[in-house]
């Protein structure tokens, strides 16, 4: 085959695809509806096996240059403040998996992505509409009438992808009965608060809070997960206020109150869901990312997946450069298994984090706070299956794409 992939979508999925691609030798080029890459105002966790991959393209300085680095991971409980458990990330991170956990803003994230693409890889306000199979490649089309032909089509467009309606037939994201409150703080507007710089999760009944320092630790970046009954605003995203998330968090500790006060701007998102896909690949056209497998935000693994996706996806066609169908069905092999599992912990997490009944909330407590104390490294290890792996690894550790 020749060398020119299409990619519809220029999120971080679509973006780290290719770059990954053309490290591989190919020419891919991302097709993204925006007018503008202007990524929602908020921050994103990055997990050693997302930091890795983005290290391995080449892109450890950049990253470092954007982000901060949180020294734990923390819950508490919603009223008290109580400790339920910490582990640390910081330095044990970079010990236990040779990778660094990071914070960083979304718009940080995509711009380091899209000026390392350029714009010859990327063109924007190019909505697809669909695609078809021809020759011995896929032609999309796009809403002006215009269309492009590549060897191969990647749908890196999210949880409303169409690439995905076309290739398996319409099928509607669930609702998930939560919706996330986000805001960035200023973090001279939380001068004076004792915030450390961890991921702090504060569990209450039926609810969440968290912040944690994005951008070198100068603004905090806050999500509240609150349930709602429905979501009546045909936008995913619109703008909340303040006043809403104070009244969400009424009777919580006085230091998320602080926190909530702080804010200027609050938006709100509704989280969608939908159940592990039985394939993601169609002919010369497969899936990456939400398109393939939109996961509640619970284990905060979105956006890493999508990124370990597009490493073992470039490594897979590299390998099997002439069969690109068996290339596609190595890579959803690799990655399915592993999505789905993600998939299903988020979703159990969300339960876990929003106990509401006495007892359970108690078990729980008792539970991880006896681990934290007296197993604390057992604690901290149950992680390693999600931060220690390394996509190219697993995937094809001949294909010169590593390090
Ligand atoms: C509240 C919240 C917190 C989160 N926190 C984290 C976190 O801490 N860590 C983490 O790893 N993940 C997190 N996630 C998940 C993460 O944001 C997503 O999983 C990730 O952004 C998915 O990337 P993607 O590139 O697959 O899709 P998207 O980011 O959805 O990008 C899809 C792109 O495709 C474009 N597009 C769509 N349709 C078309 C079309 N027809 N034609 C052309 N372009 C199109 C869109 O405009 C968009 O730019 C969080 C999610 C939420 C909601």
């Amino acid at each position: 085959m020749s060398r020119r992939i299409l990619i519809v979508g220029g999120g971080i999925g679509g973006l780290t695809a290719a770059l990954a691609l053309r490290r591989a030798g190919f020419e891919p080029v991302v097709f993204e509806q925006a007018h503008a890459l202007q990524p929602v105002g908020a921050g994103i966790q990055l997990s050693p096996n997302a930091t890795r991959a983005l290290i391995q393209l080449g892109y450890g300085a950049g990253l470092r240059a954007i982000a901060s680095s949180p020294q734990a991971l923390e819950a508490r409980s919603w009223r008290s403040g109580r400790r339920i458990f910490s582990t640390p990330l910081g330095e044990r991170c970079l010990e236990a998996y040779g990778a660094p956990y990071y914070h960083v803003h979304r718009a940080d994230l995509h711009a380091l992505l899209s000026q390392a693409l350029g714009p010859e890889g990327l063109r924007l306000s190019a909505r697809c509409t669909g695609f078809a199979e021809e020759g011995d490649g896929v032609r999309v089309e796009f809403e002006d009438g215009s269309s492009e032909w590549g060897d191969l089509l990647i749908g890196a467009d999210g949880i409303r992808s169409i690439t995905r309606t076309v290739a398996f037939g319409p099928e509607q994201p669930r609702f998930s009965g939560n919706v996330a409150f986000r805001a960035v703080i200023p973090a001279r507007s939380v001068e004076g608060l004792p915030l450390e710089r961890n991921t702090t999760a504060w569990w209450g009944p039926g609810k969440h809070f968290v912040h944690y320092f994005i951008s070198g630790g100068s603004q905090l970046n806050c999500i509240a997960v609150v349930p709602s009954r429905t979501w009546s605003v045909e936008s995913w995203s619109t703008e909340g206020t303040r006043e809403e998330l104070l009244a969400e968090f009424e009777g919580w500790h006085p230091l998320v109150q602080a926190v909530i006060r702080a804010t200027g701007r609050v938006f709100k998102w509704a989280l969608y869901d939908r159940d592990p896909l039985p394939r993601w690949s169609l002919g010369r056209v497969t899936l990456l990312g939400d398109a393939a497998h939109p996961m509640l935000p619970f284990q905060a693994q979105g956006a890493a997946q999508a990124i370990e996706d597009a490493m073992v996806l470039a490594s897979c066609l590299s390998r099997h450069a002439e069969q690109p169908r068996v290339a596609l069905e190595a890579y959803e092999r690799i990655r399915k298994p592993r999505t789905s599992r993600i998939q299903e912990i988020s979703r159990h997490n969300a339960q876990l984090f929003h106990l509401a009944r006495q007892p359970r909330v108690l078990l729980r407590d008792t539970q991880l706070r006896f681990l934290n104390r007296h197993r604390s490294e057992k604690l901290a290890r149950r992680m390693d299956w999600l931060f220690a792996h390394d996509p190219l690894a697993v995937a094809e550790p001949s294909t010169g794409l590593g390090a």
